[in-house]
């Protein structure tokens, strides 16, 4: 019998974390579970960490070890406990796994996707934020260690999916041959047919209710307001070496086809699906086999129609910043990352209106383009930079 897929998940209680260890536990033979993180819900880390049998689990203080500690009550073998943000690069690096989900969400999942591309491991990346702010780093360390990277983000996974079999799962050099365009498709939200100039009474509850996709709260919002899509072409850049002329979104309502690759020779190859992470999840883990992901049939019939339509860029503030963002280089892109977080979560907290979101976005930017050029070489770097960026953007907006 082959040795089972040793996985470790950063990020295990979040909605891709949990649909993670929804396809593993459908797989008892072929995976196993070695360390679990999360930053709070302590109750449900310890319900995971017990159904999987973890060996570590990685929290983000000795407040949160407490409470994980009673959570797990008078269980047998409980795990060990790291506790830190030091803890998360030392579970990602552990030699005890060879499969890394990097479901953290935001900046704060670098440096942990970071070491397990360093450590060469299969680097199954759901966080986006990763690539956005530190896309040269991240896939010069693939290329140099030989990790294997899986996207997960589902129109990466669909292109991953459409593109020509030798271009897998590593970190390409230039566009994969005889490719013309990749072309992203977005369901454009919960608000897509409104103005943004009208939004500003949208509430959290509002934007956090997508059409087709169930996921965390940020995401959700960045959908909305389809900085998500922004990021996902910085995304697309460096995961396919594309320049940015050769990526374009379409409006797709149904998300049905997750994203398409049109070639030279006019073919345009789609993958299609349920709206179900899943089928994505599924892929990285099982790849290059196919194994079930507990994801239905998909009934086109009752689809009944699939349209598309190109997005409206005066009416979608955020996209067209991350355009300008990926135009004027990785400082810029850090920058936008940067204030779309610190906009996203005092808009959670009610502190910001959602329309407010690109214009300290878009401040954030000017702020960038005054500084004086500089390295952006190390991690370190990276991460020095993203301080200062969301000091600017709660300046700019006085949050
Ligand atoms: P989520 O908010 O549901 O979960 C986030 C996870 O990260 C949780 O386990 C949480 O405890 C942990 N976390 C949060 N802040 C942290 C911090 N500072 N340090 C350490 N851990 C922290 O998010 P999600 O929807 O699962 O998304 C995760 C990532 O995957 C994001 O980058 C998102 O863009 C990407 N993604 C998600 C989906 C989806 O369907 N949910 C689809 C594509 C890509
Ligand atoms: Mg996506």
């Amino acid at each position: 019998m082959v040795a089972p897929l040793v996985v470790t998940i950063l990020g295990s209680t979040g909605s891709i974390g949990q649909n993670t260890l929804d396809v593993i536990a459908r797989h008892p033979a072929r995976f196993a579970v070695h360390a679990l993180t999360a930053h709070s819900r302590m109750d449900l880390l310890a319900k995971q960490a017990f159904d999987v049998k973890a060996a570590v689990v990685a929290i983000p203080s000795q407040a949160t070890a407490e409470r994980f500690k009673t959570a797990w009550a008078d269980a047998p073998n409980r795990p060990v406990i790291l506790v830190g943000a030091q803890a998360l690069v030392e579970v990602a690096r552990d030699p005890a796994s060879q499969a890394i989900m990097a479901a953290i969400v935001g900046a704060a999942g670098l440096p942990s996707a970071l070491a397990a591309a360093q450590a060469g491991k299969r680097v199954l990346l759901a966080n986006k934020e990763a690539l956005v702010a530190a896309g040269s780093i991240f896939m010069a360390t693939v290329r140099e260690s030989g990790a294997e990277l899986l996207p997960i983000d589902s129109e990466h996974n669909a292109i991953f999916q459409c593109l020509p079999q030798h271009e897998r799962a590593s970190a390409p050099q230039g566009p994969a041959a005889g490719v013309r365009r990749l072309i992203l498709t977005a369901s454009g939200g919960p608000f897509r047919n409104q103005r943004w100039a009208d939004l500003s009474k949208v509430t959290p509850e509002q934007a956090c209710a997508h059409p087709n996709w169930s996921m965390g709260k940020k995401i959700s919002v960045d959908s909305a307001t389809m900085l998500n899509k922004g990021l996902e072409v910085i995304e697309a850049h460096h995961l396919f070496a594309m320049p940015a002329e050769k990526i374009s979104v379409v409006i797709h309502p149904q998300s049905v086809v997750h994203s398409m690759v049109e070639y030279e020779d006019g073919s345009v190859i789609a993958q299609l699906g349920q709206p179900d992470m899943r089928t994505p999840i599924a892929y990285g883990l099982g790849f290059p086999e196919r194994i079930s992901s507990g994801v239905g049939m998909l009934d086109l019939a009752l689809a009944g129609r699939l349209d598309f339509s190109q997005p409206d860029l005066k009416q979608l503030p955020c996209l067209a910043l991350s355009f300008q963002a990926l135009k004027a280089g990785q400082g810029a892109c850090v920058a936008l990352n940067a204030a779309n977080e610190v906009a996203v979560a005092a808009f959670l907290e009610r502190r910001l209106a959602y329309t407010q979101i690109s214009q300290v976005i878009e401040d954030t930017l000017s702020w960038q383009a005054g500084q004086s050029t500089r390295q952006l070489e190390s991690l370190g770097d990276i991460i020095a930079l993203d301080e200062q960026a969301r000091s600017a953007a709660r300046r700019a907006s006085a949050i």
